[in-house]
């Protein structure tokens, strides 16, 4: 099983739980680097070389090693406004943006939408709203939805916007079941999907292999299960 795809000469790199690297020619950015303590990580914070970090929300398992890595690379950590600040008091470049907001990067942009999830930082502190993030790379739009319960912005996003892959959470305790995610992937209408967040605050056993056999019975889509 392969940790990573690439799609359109953009590398995907899978880190575990929601963690990703998505990397091109020229640059390479970060979505929610939990590596420290996380069950399927394999990578080291010192191993991950990006000029940016994207964070869905503020709980430990999104943030995870995001401050360290973007000390150590110089980079900048977007992300809702109440994380942005948690991680610039703690020493790190950071960006806050709110729900339905765009951001333009070299390599493409980065828009803001609505996650049903909610919860503390850290520190103690509500983290405000979830997002999921859309990156609309060169030629290629990536949907990272972090954690999510289902709900119908995912149809608007997939009549707007056609993602071409979707990360999406199964596991069902802290966000989507299997039963609910394949409705999002549904809805998404994205041709390539890749399950997530089913290693860890999950509800029982969550094998992506279900949600993959499920997804590939009953539609076209390409469901990739990747390994770190
Ligand atoms: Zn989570």
């Amino acid at each position: 099983m392969a940790d990573s795809i690439t799609i359109k000469d953009i590398d995907i790199t899978y880190l575990g739980h929601s963690g990703f690297v998505v990397s091109g020619k020229d640059f390479a950015f970060a979505i929610d680097p939990f590596l420290t303590g996380a069950p399927m990580a394999v990578k080291k914070p010192e191993d991950i070389k990006v000029g940016d970090i994207f964070l869905t929300h503020g709980h430990a398992d999104h943030i995870g090693d995001a401050i360290q890595i973007a000390q150590q690379n110089d980079a900048v950590i977007t992300a809702g406004f109440e994380t942005a600040e948690y991680c610039r008091i703690l020493g790190a470049k950071t960006s806050g943006i709110p729900v339905g907001g765009t951001l333009q990067y070299s390599f493409g942009s980065a828009h803001f939408r609505y996650a049903m999830h909610s919860g503390l930082l850290p520190d103690g502190k509500p983290f405000g709203q979830a997002a999921s993030i859309l990156f609309r790379l060169n030629g290629l739009t990536l949907y990272a939805l972090g954690d999510t319960a289902l709900h119908q912005d995912f149809k608007l996003v997939g009549s707007l916007y056609r993602p071409d892959i979707a990360f999406i959470p199964i596991g069902g305790r802290a966000n989507m079941n299997i039963d609910e995610a394949l409705i999002a992937a549904q809805w998404l209408g994205a041709p390539t999907v890749v399950p997530i967040h089913y290693d860890l605050y999950t509800q029982g056993n969550v094998d992506p292999l279900d949600f993959k056999k499920r997804l590939e019975e009953n539609s076209d889509t390409r469901c990739l299960i990747l390994k770190p």
